[in-house]
């Protein structure tokens, strides 16, 4: 039997919390009782700290109470505050839309790199997101350039939906347009960059996967069919004719699946110029291709 969080302060029932979750072998314990407790309280960790010492309505016991309930059922915080923040910008989340995960944020730098490497063009930079989600990576690039103008394609409409709200919260739906169709079918070029962070997790890899992500993120999002590789052979062949010369191809790929993706772009005629880049983890997790001219 837990003890109620009725009638506790503030950091006392963040305390109660965190040995709750801890106790469930929930690894991220400490940051998600803080994270529900700022979250029902809306106060940041500042303003939490501050009111350390009152004692919580019972609203507020009852909603977080609830939240506790969700986060021990396996729900990520993420999906309970239906909002995750991702290169500094803070990102709204449905059901049809990934989490977005902070190894993303290499796709973005190895991006901005492969961009920076080549002198500017004379026209206004295009960039194209293949299966958008949220719109995490594409308003990441058009929050770090200013002068550039995106597409976020996906095959859920839902997302589109959440990806385009997050465009106009964030001030971005001016460069921003979202369109529904398979990978990059419906487009036509050129774009000076495709990134993707497609569906790469083996089929037969689902059901192992923690209940976080296989209960909470949607599976169209994730299984990439038996090898995991099946959007990337859609998608880079794709690539490979949208993009203009000089342009790159970027992409978050899972683990051990950076070699893969390298022949798979060598094979479409890209030309590799870079090492993969590693996330915080040390995991090859971002692959980019250039296209350069005959
Ligand atoms: N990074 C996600 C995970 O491992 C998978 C996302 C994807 O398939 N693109 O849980």
């Amino acid at each position: 039997m837990t003890e109620s969080l009725a009638g506790q302060t503030v950091e006392a029932a963040r305390r109660a919390l965190t040995a709750r979750f801890k106790s469930n072998g929930i690894d991220s314990a400490e940051l998600d009782a803080r994270m529900l407790v700022g979250a029902v309280l809306g106060l940041d960790l500042t303003g939490m700290i501050a009111a350390a010492r009152r004692l919580l309505t019972s609203d507020e016991s009852i909603r977080l109470e609830d939240f506790a309930r969700r986060r021990l059922a396996g729900e990520p915080v993420a999906r309970i505050l239906g909002l995750k923040e991702f290169w500094g910008l803070s990102l709204q989340l449905s059901a049809a839309t990934l989490v977005p995960r902070p190894d993303t944020e290499t796709v973005v730098e190895l991006a901005l790199e492969m961009l920076r490497a080549e002198p500017d063009p004379a026209r206004r930079l295009r960039v194209v997101d293949i299966g958008t989600g949220s719109g995490a990576i594409l308003l990441a690039l058009l929050s770090e350039l200013p002068d550039a103008e995106g597409i976020g394609t996906d095959i859920s409409v839902a997302a589109l939906q959440t990806a385009s709200s997050n465009a106009a919260h964030l001030g971005f739906a001016p460069r921003a347009t979202f369109v529904a169709c398979n990978y990059a079918a419906a487009l036509s070029g050129p774009f000076d960059l495709v990134v993707s962070n497609p569906p790469y997790i083996r089929s037969a890899e689902i059901a192992g996967l923690a209940t976080e992500v296989r209960n909470h993120d949607p599976l169209q999002a994730l299984d990439g069919g038996a090898d995991g590789l099946d959007a990337y052979r859609v998608l880079i062949a794709q690539a490979a004719r949208l993009l203009a010369q000089r342009g790159a191809l970027v992409v978050e790929v899972g683990h051990g699946q950076s070699g893969d993706i390298e022949r798979l772009m060598t094979a479409a005629g890209l030309k590799l110029q870079r090492p993969p880049k590693a996330d915080l983890a040390g995991i090859r997790r971002a692959v980019a291709g250039r296209k350069m001219p005959p």
